[in-house]
C-alpha cells in the first residue's frame, strides 16, 4: 500500500507455489489443536505492537489462511489486491504459480490437464474437510 500510493510502485507480481505447506491442513482442525493447548483464539494479539489490531470472535481459522486450491487463491488474492480501496486502480496486479515439481512459473487456472502433475490442492495432502470460507461468496 505504502509503495503504491508514494513510492512509485506500478506493478505488483503475487507468486504462490504447489507443495504449499497452506494445503496440507485444515484450518478448523488447527484452531481447535491450539484451543486444545489452551489458547483462546477469540481473543489474541495479532501483533504485540498494536494491540487494537484484533479479529472478529470466529475469524481466526480464516486469517490464518490455510487453502483448498493454491490456483484458486492466488486468483482470489490477485481479485482482492485489484479490488483494495488502498490500491491505486491504475496499478497492475498479476498472479503466477511457481511448479515446485517442474520448476516453471504459469498463469494460475482451473484447467486440469495444465496442473495435472502438480499437488495443487488440499485434497492432494489428505485434507478432507473444506477450510472455513475465506472469500465469502
Ligand atoms: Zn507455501
Amino acid at each position: 500500500m505504502l509503495t503504491c500510493n508514494f513510492f512509485g510502485t506500478t506493478e505488483i507480481v503475487i507468486v504462490q507455489h504447489t507443495q504449499c505447506g497452506m494445503l496440507s491442513a485444515n484450518a478448523a482442525d488447527l484452531e481447535r489443536r491450539l484451543r486444545d493447548k489452551g489458547i483462546d483464539t477469540d481473543n489474541i494479539a495479532l501483533d504485540p505492537t498494536l494491540p487494537e489490531q484484533t479479529l472478529a470472535s470466529g475469524a481466526f481459522s480464516k486469517w490464518i489462511g490455510m487453502m483448498d486450491d493454491v490456483d484458486e487463491a492466488c486468483m482470489r488474492t490477485v481479485q482482492a489486491f485489484k479490488d483494495h480501496p488502498l490500491i491505486p486502480a491504475d496499478t497492475v496486479v498479476s498472479g503466477w504459480i511457481w511448479e515446485v515439481e517442474t520448476r516453471r512459473l504459469r498463469p494460475p487456472t482451473f484447467d486440469a490437464e495444465k496442473r495435472a502433475r502438480t499437488d495443487a490442492t488440499a485434497a492432494q495432502f489428505g485434507v478432507a474437510e473444506k477450510q472455513p470460507a475465506r472469500w465469502g461468496a
